[in-house]
């Protein structure tokens, strides 16, 4: 078993790492060592909670033409009883199984293969890739080939649609629920199997975090990057397959719902369909510079992000094309036009503020942005051995008018997606809600990592950049 005496020696220990050209230390890290009460009251919260809100969802939906208020009220109400919801909730199928497994195996397969569009496709940065150093000192290689599993995926998908006809593109739709048994069956002995992997053979022992609390653990994730083997890295496969290269499977099969029940598609399931489409393949292109966010660099694997990508990444995240299927919405071309205005200024903010810091820091500021030497502020830092570091923070482009314009920018295509559904329902615009909820808290969890790492610094850093999200306002 991995033990905590090992953690905790690394915890202290001495190396000196670096991330993203900026030197950093140990003990500034990932999440915390020790859960307080109120973390633990949340965690346990959102571990009973999470479950049932995709499957409230997901019912509202299917039983009530996605009405969110219409169940509550007839359950408050005493009109209907949970049972009668659940009676009609469709089971579990061996069809429903033989789907999903071959699926997750067929994208398991695609993730074993290596990257050849790296060698024909100009710019893309794939194959073989080194990822952030650990606290431990550890920088794993990862073969990124992500675009070429979407690519694989989609050409099977449209080849299937127009020339082999094997099964219907409303595949996904018919059997929604009966998959979501399955996507749960792997979450949840996903989120088993790694919290024994991490107490029993890790991975990497000197990156596990045990805090002492089973619960906070068990969500949060002990192993920082579990593997089987050399090159089947957990987090990287479940966060981007198999949910997210099913995205856009998911809203195809959607459009084609509603092709086969209406006789058309909407300009909505279009917009939806582009503006999302746009998004997960941002996501593949991209790949390896994901390796440097916080999901991959910073956050463990546990239930979190193994049943979190299994199961609420692809039913919750669909949410508007599953509305548009019950409600379809004919927009107004020029209404239709400012969402996808807006869809797009979001898609390119949030891309530019990403790619001005990537650039930034790889190039040490000997850069431009915005046709300019960028402007930032030195930083000191000191790792735990007690070593001074150097590190810099842009205040010039994106970076200069808040401090998190990449998720402002995140912020405006989500909202864009969620406007495609009209305003009737509340239910698509559950995802506006929740990204903003996800991201503030996630700003708010970094920039007190920041202030612990950078101290004064971080200070001088918010003087001149004041506000998070939105100048003027937050
Ligand atoms: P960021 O890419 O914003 O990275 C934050 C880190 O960047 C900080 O910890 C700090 O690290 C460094 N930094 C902060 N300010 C500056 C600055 N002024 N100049 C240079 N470096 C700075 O965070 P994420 O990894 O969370 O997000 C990446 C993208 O992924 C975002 O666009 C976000 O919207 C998106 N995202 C989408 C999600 C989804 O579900 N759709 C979920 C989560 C993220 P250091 O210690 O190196 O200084």
């Amino acid at each position: 078993m991995a033990s905590r005496k090992d953690s905790q020696f690394f915890e202290g220990g001495r190396s000196q790492n670096v991330v993203n050209g900026s030197r950093t230390s140990h003990g500034q890290w990932g999440r915390a060592w020790k859960a307080d009460w109120f973390s633990l009251i949340n965690i346990i919260l959102l571990l009973i909670s999470c479950p049932f809100i995709v499957y409230y969802f997901i019912m509202s939906c299917d039983q009530y033409n996605c009405s969110l208020s219409e169940p509550a009220i007839k359950l408050l109400s005493g009109r209907v009883h949970l049972l009668d919801i659940w009676d009609k909730t469709p089971s579990f199928t061996w069809k429903a199984l033989i789907l999903y497994t071959s699926w997750v195996i067929f994208q398991a397969f695609l993730f074993m293969i290596p990257d050849f569009c790296h060698k024909f496709l100009p710019g893309f940065k794939g194959g073989v890739q080194e990822g952030a150093i650990s606290p431990a000192g550890v920088a794993l290689k990862y073969e990124i080939n992500g675009l070429q599993a979407w690519l694989i995926t989609h050409t099977l998908w449209f080849a299937n649609v127009y020339y082999f006809q094997w099964f219907s593109p409303t595949i996904i739709f018919d059997n929604w629920i009966p998959l979501l048994w399955c996507a749960n069956i792997l979450g949840y002995s996903m989120s088993i199997f790694t919290w024994l992997k991490a107490c029993f053979f890790p991975s990497n022992a000197k990156d596990c975090k045990f805090t002492d609390n089973f619960f906070y653990d068990f969500m949060m994730g002990i192993e920082l990057n579990p593997r089987l083997g050399k090159w089947f890295d957990f987090k990287l496969f479940f966060n981007g397959r198999p949910g997210i290269v099913a995205w856009t499977l998911i809203n195809l099969s959607y459009a084609a719902k509603q092709h086969e029940l209406y006789g058309q598609v909407t300009n909505s399931m279009l917009l939806v369909n582009v503006l999302q489409g746009l998004y997960v393949l941002d996501f593949f292109w991209n790949e390896t510079w994901y390796l440097k966010t916080i999901d991959i660099a910073h956050e463990h694997f546990g239930w979190y992000l193994a049943w979190g990508d299994c199961v609420w990444l692809p039913y919750l995240y669909t949410l508007q094309g599953l509305y548009l299927v019950y409600h379809p919405v004919q927009l107004a071309t020029s209404y239709a036009f400012g969402i996808l205005l807006l869809g797009f200024v979001g898609y390119y903010v949030f891309r530019m503020a990403n790619h001005q810091k990537d650039l930034f820091r790889h190039t040490d500021g000997n850069c431009k942005i915005w046709g300019k030497k960028p402007k930032y502020i030195e930083c000191v830092y000191t790792s735990a051995s007690g070593t001074k570091h150097y590190s810099k923070l842009l205040v010039s482009g994106f970076w200069g008018m808040a401090r998190h314009f990449n998720y402002t920018g995140d912020l405006m295509g989500s909202l864009a997606y969620c406007l495609c559904c009209g305003l009737d329902h509340i239910l698509p615009y559950f995802y506006i809600l929740f990204m903003a909820i996800l991201l503030v808290h996630r700003c708010i969890r970094d920039e007190h990592r920041c202030s612990n790492k950078y101290g004064k610094d971080w200070k001088r850093y918010t003087d001149a950049v004041p506000y998070r999200l939105f100048p003027g306002i937050f």
